[in-house]
């Protein structure tokens, strides 16, 4: 058994939520009187009072710590700050929207201590999504799977229990374009599943919109593959040689037909091709150099403006 069960739980925008999470969560945990808990809220600059809530709840509960980020970071800075600062033999990263319910951790737990050191819960349908988000990200999955060398399980969101070893591990990686999923299935470890039905959102609205899904999709992918930069120099081979042949056929056409007016629209039709050959790979070195660009600027990932709770002594800001 553990002895310390950390709950990590990025806040954006949630304030309508967090009372009934930490209740639902104390409820689950009574099976298991044993066990220490401790709650690290990550406030992701939101603008309502989710702070204050969850200081209000720290109140009431020595377990609970907040920090509040100098503004918005974004959710994988706030799970990337939670799991740096939480500080038990087992964590428990979740959703402070109650789409992640509180009532499947100890499923997780059942998994850990059958000897899986990460246990992802995957959402058995995703009936709570737009139609348009559910073929956005059924795309992205395979899509993924086919351009990188880490298999990311469809429907694993980051709802997710980890072994201390984990923890340190993922802590002890130095890159601040952070992906999750690519990092959790990355690290390896002995990994297990269990199934979960996502509820509906209580409170609030989602904050991924397309635009911002989409800047998620493509951080990702080139997080995690060097495919889009080499498949260029393959399909310029490609283009080459086909050029090669064109180029021969018309040798032999003007020797042996003689030279007809010649065609407009081939010209055209190539120059234009080509152009936006080179713009489309011009585009993805630049994804590939403004990821080099972020990661030498060595900026933290994050600023932490405030805090509230106790802060144990080893815990490095
Ligand atoms: N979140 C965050 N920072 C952000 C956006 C979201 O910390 O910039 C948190 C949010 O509070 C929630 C979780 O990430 O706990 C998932 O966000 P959301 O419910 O908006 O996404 P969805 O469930 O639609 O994927
Ligand atoms: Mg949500």
């Amino acid at each position: 058994m553990p002895r310390l069960i950390s709950f990590v739980i990025p806040v954006y925008n949630e304030a309508g939520s967090l009372e009934e999470l930490h209740r639902r969560l104390c409820r689950v945990l009574e099976v298991y009187p044993s066990l220490a808990r401790e709650f690290v809220f990550v406030d992701d600059g939101s603008r309502d009072d989710s702070f204050a809530r969850i200081a209000a709840i720290g109140v009431n509960d020595a377990g609970v710590r907040g920090l509040r980020f100098a503004r918005n970071f974004g959710k994988e800075a706030a799970m990337a700050a939670g799991l740096r600062a939480a500080t038990g033999d087992i964590v428990v990263l979740m959703d402070s929207d109650l789409q992640h319910p509180p009532e499947v951790v100890p499923q997780l737990i059942e998994a850990w201590s059958r000897g899986a050191q990460m246990v992802t819960a995957v959402r058995r349908s995703r009936r709570t999504d737009p139609l348009a988000r559910r073929l956005f990200s059924r795309g992205f999955y395979q899509f993924f799977r086919l351009m990188c060398e880490v298999d990311i399980p469809e429907g694993a969101g980051d709802f997710r229990l980890f072994d201390r070893r984990v923890v340190n591990a993922i802590n002890a990686l130095p890159e601040r374009n952070r992906f999750m999923k690519g990092i959790t299935s990355w690290v390896g470890f002995q990994q297990a599943e269990v199934d979960f039905e996502v509820a509906e959102r209580t409170a609030g609205v989602s904050s991924f919109n397309f635009i911002r899904l989409l800047r998620y999709a493509v951080d990702g992918l080139s997080s995690f593959s060097m495919v889009p930069l080499r498949v260029w120099s393959l399909i310029g081979v490609g283009l080459a040689a086909l050029s090669a042949l064109y180029g021969v056929y018309l040798i032999f056409e003007a020797l042996f037909f003689g030279v007809k007016t010649p065609g407009f629209a081939t010209i055209m039709v190539s120059t234009l091709f080509l152009s936006g050959v080179q713009l489309i790979s011009l585009g993805v070195m630049g994804e590939y150099i403004g990821r080099i660009f972020t990661e030498v600027k060595q900026r933290p990932l994050y600023i932490v403006a405030d805090e509230v709770g106790y802060v144990p002594a080893a815990f490095p800001l």
